[in-house]
């Protein structure tokens, strides 16, 4: 059996990937979502389990000690992880399963999976970005330069992803991640062992020969 898809829904801060991730999920139920490990407080409305798994500073520690985490990272004073053994699990299942994280954790997955596929979402044109960070009025010259190049820097990281899927529309990125979901699920490679070892139970062994 092929292993699911293992999909990085990641990108710069505030371009909305909780969003976009929400609708693909409503879009696609067969598709399992890692749910987090976080230190932060949950929101109103958020449940244990099913937002977050929702940690004491700790519980979080201890799991980083038990290698209970695939990755984790410091965002805005909180820890966030994702449970390894889950995500395992889902893939040897042959079940597709996405991340929705920050970039720093993106890439930590990155080294563990390099197959895995990595979609940066990126805001609909940088004036956008930019505007999002000036746009306030109420922030000094410094402020506003440290942010644009925190907002460059992360930028920068789309060189390590796989696919670049601009939201400008919740439905059109929704619909350009879908996409890459059935390019992938069409990869040769995915296809190629399992489909000689039924060639060769068909066929004289030496008209078939996997490369
Ligand atoms: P929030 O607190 O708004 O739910 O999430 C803050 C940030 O943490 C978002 O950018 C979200 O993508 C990221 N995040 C959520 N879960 C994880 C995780 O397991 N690992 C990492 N590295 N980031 C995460």
């Amino acid at each position: 059996m092929n292993k699911g898809l293992l999909i990085v829904l990641s990108g710069p801060s505030g371009v909305g990937k909780g969003t976009v991730c929400a609708e693909l999920r409503k879009r696609h139920p067969e598709l399992i979502y890692s749910v987090s490990a976080t230190t932060r407080a949950p929101r109103e409305g958020e449940r244990d389990g099913v937002n977050y798994f929702f940690k004491s500073r700790d519980e979080f520690q201890d799991m980083i000690a038990r290698d209970a985490l695939l990755e984790y990272a410091e965002y805005v004073g909180n820890f966030y992880g994702t449970p390894r053994e889950f995500v395992e699990r889902t893939l040897a299942e042959g079940k597709d399963i996405i991340l929705e994280i920050e970039v720093q954790g993106a890439l930590k997955v990155k080294e563990k999976f390099p197959e895995g596929v990595f979609v940066f979402l990126l805001p609909p044109s940088l004036n956008e970005l930019k505007a999002r960070i000036t746009g306030r009025g109420t922030e000094t010259q410094a402020t506003i330069n440290h942010r644009l190049s925190v907002a460059v820097e992360e930028m920068n990281l789309l060189y390590h992803y796989d696919y670049a899927v601009v939201n400008d529309r919740i439905d059109n990125a929704c619909d350009r991640i879908a996409a890459i979901m059935t390019a992938e699920h069409c990869k040769r490679e995915r296809f190629l062992h399992e489909l000689f070892q039924e060639l060769k139970e068909l066929a004289p062994a030496e008209n078939v020969s996997e490369r």
